[in-house]
């Protein structure tokens, strides 16, 4: 299709990978990034093995031969998804329209100009943590109780139930417009585009994606969330706020005290478990567990359930080997079942796996 072929061709030459590195939650440094295949590197890739030329918008991995190519190809492997997944992603996340680009992550403004000056992105002034706190805390703070929106059907039918939303806070959109308005009229745009929740023509960015998901921590405050779409239709199915994850999801369990938790990918399959009373935390994709994090762990065992598949798999032996070099047990989900009915499937998720049953 020739629309999507200019759709292509417009993300490649306008995108800045740098930026959608960030946007994707990895920690971009002096033109390099840990590679997302970490357990192919010694020490977890510690020392960034993967450089990025932002002026050809391609990265590299100086050891591994699959992790390596344009933009979408960074998307497709940051977010284990396909090639349409990750056009979707990168529509929603930084395309206006269609056909119309507007955003700092502009890498050149007229293609004329390409003096390497122009194709780095736009020095923004960051936002202090405190005023980012304060806009996100008070943008949860507006949203609804997710009893009786179309989110209590969805969840519901993922037998997830009213004690489990309430423990977790979870939240609803139920009115985009007055919330969009209520927003700038408390704080300015550029306030709210630096937090990231506003886009940048200057709308809140979750349309589509009305259930909320804080991350809470241990004060019960969120300083992240996820917000999910219940629409199938819809791709990408999650938004995550931009910035640095900071924490696992359910990260008050990790309290230090000598016991079990089932380590989860994604919010829905964390819920999942923790709607069954057991002490779930969760990382937003396979690829998004920190090193740094494994310390939170300290005294706990750890169950991975991670979803059986080829990317699952390989981000179990990842966190696997980070919490065996910090002397923290971990064990894969299902290890030592010799019961064929009660395996993971080949591709089964954790979801459907616990409501089989
Ligand atoms: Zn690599």
């Amino acid at each position: 299709m020739q629309n999507k072929r200019d759709d292509i061709d417009k993300i490649k030459a306008l995108l800045s990978i740098t930026e959608v590195a960030g946007a994707l939650g990895i920690d971009v440094s002096r033109g390099k990034f840990r590679c997302l295949h970490p357990m192919r590197h010694a020490n977890g890739d510690r020392t960034p093995s993967v450089s990025i030329s932002e002026e050809k918008g391609l990265f590299t991995c100086w050891v591994c031969q699959d992790m390596r190519g344009d933009v979408i190809e960074l998307v497709k492997q940051a977010r284990s998804c396909s090639f349409t997944e990750a056009l979707g992603w990168l529509q929603t996340e930084f395309m206006s329209e269609a056909s119309m680009i507007k955003s700092p992550v502009l890498k050149k403004e007229d293609p004329q100009l390409t003096s390497p000056t122009l194709l780095k992105k736009p020095a923004i002034p960051d936002i202090s943590p405190e005023e980012r706190m304060k806009v996100v805390l008070s943008f949860l703070k507006r949203l609804s109780l997710v009893d009786g929106t179309p989110a209590a059907n969805w969840l519901a039918k993922r037998r997830i139930f009213k004690p489990a939303w309430d423990k977790m806070r979870l939240r609803y959109i139920s009115d985009y417009s007055a919330l969009n308005s209520s927003l700038l009229a408390e704080f300015d745009l550029e306030t709210l585009q630096k937090v990231g929740l506003y886009n940048d023509r200057g709308n809140l960015r979750y349309y589509k994606h009305l259930l909320i998901f804080p991350y809470l921590d241990e004060n019960v405050r969120s300083l992240f969330f996820q917000a999910r779409t219940t629409d199938p239709n819809v791709i990408p199915k999650e938004l995550n706020l931009k910035g640095e994850i900071p924490y696992p999801y359910n990260k008050v369990l990790l309290d230090k005290k000598p016991g079990w938790v089932f380590l989860c990918e994604g919010v829905v399959d964390t819920l999942t478990l923790i709607a069954r009373q057991m002490d779930a935390v969760g990382v937003p994709g396979v690829k998004s567990f920190k090193p740094e994090w494994v310390r939170l762990f300290e005294e706990k065992k750890v169950v991975l359930c991670f979803d059986q598949d080829n990317p699952g798999r390989e981000a179990s032996e990842y966190v696997q080997a980070l919490f065996q070099k910090a002397g923290i047990y971990s064990v894969p989900l299902g290890h030592g079942i010799e019961d064929e009915r009660f395996k993971m499937k080949e591709g089964q998720d954790i979801n459907d796996w616990f409501n089989q049953r």
